[in-house]
C-alpha cells in the first residue's frame, strides 16, 4: 500500500497544491493533468538545479509542459528563455543560460506501472470520454514525483539559439518585415502562411 499524501501537503515552487490548481484554471483554461503533472516536473528541476543566476528552460514537448514552465518560472516563449523543442517525449530541464549544465525531468514510464489511470492516459490508451478523471488526478496526486527520473545534463547552447532573427528586412510582395535569411520573399508569401482568405478591413479615420 502506498502511503497517502494529501493533495494539500504538495507544494509547488513554494505554492500550495490548491494555489498552483487556481493559476493553472486561470491561465489554461481548465485543470489539464499534463499541466498538473508538469507543476509537480519544474518542482523537482528547481530542487535539483544547482544555484545558478540565470537560467533557461527547454520542454520537450508542446503540449501541457510549456504552460507549467511558464507559470512557474521566469521563463516563457515570448522571451526566448523557454525554448520549445518538440521531441514529443513529456520532459523538460532547467539550465545555466551560458554553461548549459542543468537538470532534466522525464516521465520515467516504467514507473507508471503502479497507476494504471495514469499509464492509460499518458500512453493515450483510452479515448478521452473514457478517463475516469477524478481517478486520474487522484493517481497524479498519490503518485506526486515518484513517477519521474532526474538526469543531470549539459545542453548544447549554441545549437539552440535561434539566429534566424538576426537582420531583417521588407518583402517585396507584402511588405512586411521579415529575416532575411528567409530568402527572396517572406515565409508567408512562399505559401507558408496558414490563411485561406484575406483582404484589407477599411479602418474608419477617427
Ligand atoms: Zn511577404
Amino acid at each position: 500500500m502506498k502511503t497517502k499524501s494529501a493533495p494539500s501537503e504538495i507544494t509547488i515552487c513554494d505554492r500550495t497544491y490548491d494555489e498552483y490548481i487556481e493559476m493553472v484554471k486561470a491561465f489554461h483554461g481548465h485543470v489539464a493533468p499534463g499541466v498538473v503533472l508538469g507543476g509537480f516536473m519544474v518542482d523537482l528541476a528547481y530542487r535539483n538545479l544547482p544555484q545558478v543566476e540565470y537560467f533557461d528552460a527547454i520542454s520537450e514537448t508542446r503540449s501541457c509542459l510549456p504552460d507549467a514552465i511558464q507559470l512557474l518560472t521566469p521563463c516563457t516563449v515570448g522571451n526566448g528563455w523557454l525554448k520549445i523543442i518538440d521531441l514529443g517525449r513529456f520532459a523538460m530541464s532547467l539550465f545555466e543560460k551560458y554553461t548549459g549544465n542543468g537538470v532534466r525531468v522525464y516521465v520515467d514510464s516504467q514507473k507508471l506501472d503502479d497507476w494504471p489511470e495514469l499509464k492509460a492516459f499518458f500512453f493515450k490508451l483510452k479515448p478521452k470520454k473514457e478517463q475516469d478523471s477524478e481517478l486520474l488526478m487522484g493517481e497524479i496526486n498519490l503518485a506526486h514525483t515518484s513517477i519521474f527520473s532526474v538526469q543531470k545534463v549539459m545542453v548544447d547552447v549554441d545549437s539552440i539559439k535561434s539566429h534566424r532573427r538576426d537582420v531583417f528586412t521588407v518583402c517585396p510582395l507584402c511588405g512586411e518585415g521579415y529575416p532575411e535569411n528567409d530568402g527572396e520573399i517572406c515565409l508567408g508569401c512562399q505559401g507558408k502562411a496558414p490563411y485561406l482568405h484575406s483582404e484589407m478591413l477599411i479602418v474608419p479615420k477617427e
